[in-house]
């Protein structure tokens, strides 16, 4: 490779940018492939999303509505194969994600058979790119149907990472300490969506309460410079997800996304795309969207990409 990453973001060169290893850390799998290859597979018309929605319910309708006809096993395993797909074609080296551990009862199947299922869909389309299965928890799911969910999965010992996700708001953040706990004792590395639609002490109590590695989006951290300190100084890595942001109305612009106030106070951030299906930006897409709103630069970019090829 001639042109190194930074030359290839001024230059504004995709198929350059896309060469370069990269990662995605913060992708749901299911929402998280490109739209075009779900639709030729299924026929199913999947317009990405194309005007702001101000709430998660709003988001929730956008789903239904879009997504609504996908909704069978074959069809969800056909979004989790569009996103290895869109990681491969990306030079996306490290994809991180999995499915939620409620989805046996959707599949119909075992924890360690849907997990064979995810396995051969990964093997089969993109074996080139490392995957990191992740085991996702809804907010809103009942703790005691969690941990009697979450059992099966650990014990197979090959879930590497936990995220939770979906409504901030649906119940304290304290109800996740057992699960966490388990989580940690199975070795796994300790990640949850907070401070996308919470505030910044959001922030720093699910770090806290969950002792977590990692803060998925966390963009509500920039309102506290003593909450950014702390994420810095425990090396707390955010992976945010700049057009997610911007659609669902956290952000006012790319040109002001908070990954440049992260970056200033010595946090370490990465780009991830959260949910293609929808927001219908890859990672190197929102790569060069960051640099072209004159958010980060180039050489700025370069970092960035780093911080996401390893966990140190
Ligand atoms: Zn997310």
């Amino acid at each position: 490779m001639n042109q190194t990453f930074p030359d290839a973001l001024r230059a504004g060169d995709l198929e350059a940018i896309r060469r370069w290893p990269k990662s995605d850390l913060h992708n749901h799998l299911v929402g998280g492939g490109d739209a075009a290859y779900v639709s030729a597979k299924t026929n199913v018309r999947i317009d990405a999303l194309d005007h702001k929605l101000r709430s998660i319910a709003e988001m929730h309708a956008w789903a239904d509505r879009h997504l609504g006809h996908l909704n069978s096993p074959g069809a969800r395993l056909l979004m989790i194969e569009a996103a290895f797909v869109q990681a491969a074609n990306d030079g996306v080296t490290r994809l991180e994600g999995g499915e939620d551990i409620w989805a046996p009862t959707f599949y119909k199947c075992s924890a360690a058979a849907l997990t064979e299922s995810l396995r051969g869909v990964h093997l089969r389309v993109a074996p080139h790119v490392e995957w990191i299965p992740q085991l996702g928890i809804s907010r809103h799911c009942l703790i005691k149907d969690i941990d009697r969910w979450i059992r099966p999965f650990l014990e197979l010992r090959f879930y590497h990472t936990i995220d939770l996700s979906g409504d901030e708001l649906a119940q304290p953040i304290e109800n996740f300490k057992p699960i966490y706990r388990l989580a940690k004792q199975y070795g796994l590395r300790l990640k949850a969506h907070a401070g996308e639609w919470g505030d910044a002490d959001s922030v720093r109590r699910a770090v806290e309460e969950l002792e977590l590695d990692e803060v998925q989006h966390g963009i509500a951290a920039a309102e506290s410079p003593t909450v950014m300190r702390f994420l810095a100084d425990n090396s707390i890595r955010l992976n945010v997800c700049p057009t997610s942001n911007l659609m669902l109305s956290r952000v006012e612009s790319l040109a002001v996304h908070p990954i440049r106030k992260f970056y200033d106070a010595g946090i370490k951030v990465t780009i991830n795309t959260d949910d293609m299906l929808m927001f219908a930006q890859s990672v190197p897409k929102e790569f060069l969207n960051i640099y072209r709103a004159g958010c980060l630069t180039a050489d700025e970019l370069e970092q960035v990409r780093r911080n996401g090829l390893s966990d140190d």
